[in-house]
């Protein structure tokens, strides 16, 4: 693997995401002096956070998986991710609601997924869960460390035993296409296929590899931090702090000083200057490259994930009439992706992921209120010519009624607290509107993703969702390792244990 060379004692880290954090961390443990510069004036990045009329939204990721990669970050620094959070496990990870009425919880124990299979679809279902659960793991266990954790120097180092007991399992063929050998329910397909639109493919086109991610929200189980997600962001950066990391914030890095192919210093557009011997840049691609003053052709051609709109609201307390995750999935499918994927428009017949974080932890609500935090995948601002800001108030009313009409138990109190659009996303600084980044295509995938080093640039050293191994928070987690990696080798890496959350 290749590593920066010469002095690495002082490094930069600009961004306090969760690549970041994980970078610093890392860093930190392994005897660097690190100093985090972030723009805003807390942790988390994409993590958001927003206090609105007493509710505590986060704007940001809602389903949380894979603690253990979580407790990695941690460990580098000597600590457990359970004595800095309080995490607890969400039964059901989720409910699915299909558009003619059924629904089935998702969990993640298999006897439980079993009988909740064989009640919804059958005996031969229920069967053919097991077998596919076995695929999943068996997935999971074949590429997690060896592909999506690994650093790749060239699309050759591809070429291990690894890579061919992954093509032998069906990795490389289309995720929709392995789960039918599996299962015929087609409202099943859809439970363990609509995560690729987290990776910003239609299952149909996706690759079976990243169906490693039906593997971590139906398999390895959803977790919740007490405080909500931002709990994550701040405990990561308070353990840094305490292992002697040191944060800048309210700092927007503008320039580098430069010493020959080498970053000596980052300039803050305050003025401010922070000496480096290396430095991690977890920033959006585009910015990236500004500051590193080059632009590959390729950037003009890379593909952007899809985006959302979020709305937040407010609502009476729904108690137990409403578990954590709800999907609720419309009647159309194939033709959802292509509305937002091709032809740049809203989904027709929408499918959409409606959350209540109260339900894990009830004081991000005003007493007898509930918060709801309720996701439609969109097109990106590239894709789509869509004036966000002129119809977000009667798109988030269609929304509404929708989720209104599919969870009947929702009151009619439902206040809006808080609308973010793909105008949004792309107003706070991200490339064609869309909070995912890249998309996972073949292309965009392992060694053919933008690597975390730059030919050229000495010690910097790239790390969050734009670079490997991709959009996430256990791969932004992962990110910010394979950075410290770069510039510390991999020896000094602390070994993944069990997670038991309190
Ligand atoms: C709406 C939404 C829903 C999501 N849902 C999920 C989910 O359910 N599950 C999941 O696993 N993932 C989810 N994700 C994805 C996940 O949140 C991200 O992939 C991950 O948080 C990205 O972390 P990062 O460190 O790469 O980037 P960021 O969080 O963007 O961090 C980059 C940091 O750099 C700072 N910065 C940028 N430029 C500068 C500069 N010039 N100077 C100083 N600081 C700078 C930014 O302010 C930011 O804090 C979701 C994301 C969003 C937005």
């Amino acid at each position: 693997m290749r590593t920066v060379e010469g002095r690495t004692d002082r490094v930069v880290v600009v961004g306090a995401g969760l690549s970041g954090l994980s970078a610093a961390l890392q860093l930190a443990g392994r005897g660097h002096a690190v100093t985090v510069v972030e723009r805003a004036d807390h942790p988390g990045g994409r993590v958001g956070r927003a206090d609105i009329a007493g509710y505590r939204i986060d704007t940001g990721p809602t389903v949380l998986t894979m603690p253990d990669i979580i407790d990695e970050a941690f460990a580098a620094v000597g600590e457990t991710l359970t004595d800095r959070l309080e995490l607890q496990p969400v039964h059901p990870a989720y409910h699915a609601r299909f558009a003619d009425g059924t629904e089935i919880a998702v969990h993640s124990e298999p006897t439980a997924m079993f009988d909740e299979i064989e009640r919804f679809a059958g005996r031969g279902e229920a069967d053919a869960y097991l077998e596919l659960r076995a695929w999943l793991t068996k997935l999971y266990a074949t590429e997690f460390d060896g592909f999506i954790g690994a650093n790749f120097d060239s699309p050759l180092s591809l070429l291990t035993p690894q890579l061919a007991k992954l093509v032998a399992m069906g990795g490389f063929r289309r995720w929709e296409k392995v789960i039918r050998r599996f299962l015929s329910d087609e409202r099943l397909l859809r439970v363990f296929t609509f995560q690729a639109l987290y990776a910003g493919v239609p299952p149909q086109s996706a690759l079976a590899v990243y169906a490693v991610i039906a593997y971590m929200d139906t398999i390895a189980g959803v977790y919740f931090p007490r405080g909500g997600m931002r709990a994550l962001p701040d405990a990561m950066a308070a353990a840094a702090a305490d292992a002697g990391v040191e944060f800048v914030y309210g700092a927007t890095v503008s320039e580098f000083e430069w010493n020959g192919s080498r970053v000596s210093a980052v300039r803050t557009a305050a003025g401010r200057r922070v000496a480096a011997d290396a430095v991690v840049l977890t920033t959006e691609l585009p910015d990236t490259y500004r500051l590193l003053g080059r632009t590959p052709r390729r950037l003009l051609r890379l593909r952007p994930a899809p985006s959302a709109v979020v709305a937040h609201v407010g609502c009476a307390d729904v108690g137990d009439r409403l578990g954590h995750h709800t999907i609720l999935f419309g009647d159309a499918w194939q033709q959802t992706f292509r509305d937002i994927i091709d032809n740049g428009k809203v989904m027709g017949d929408p499918s959409l992921l409606v959350t209540r974080p109260t339900a894990g932890d009830p004081s991000l609500a005003p007493p007898g209120r509930d918060l709801l935090y309720v996701l439609a995948p969109a097109p990106n601002t590239d894709v789509g010519q869509i004036d966000w800001d002129a119809t977000s108030s009667a798109y988030t009313d269609h929304m509404l009624r929708t989720v209104k009409t599919r969870l009947p138990q929702l009151g009619d109190d439902m206040e809006v607290l808080s609308v973010v659009t793909p105008a949004d996303w792309r107003r706070q600084g991200m490339a064609a509107g869309s909070p995912f980044a890249l998309a996972h295509t073949f292309g965009q995938t392992g060694p053919f993703r933008p690597a975390n080093t730059v030919r050229g640039v000495d010690n910097v050293v790239l790390a969050g969702s734009s670079t490997v191994p991709g959009v996430g928070v256990p791969t932004a987690i992962m990110s910010g390792r394979l950075a410290a990696d770069r510039i510390t080798g991999a020896s000094a890496r602390h070994p993944r244990r069990q997670v038991t959350p309190r």
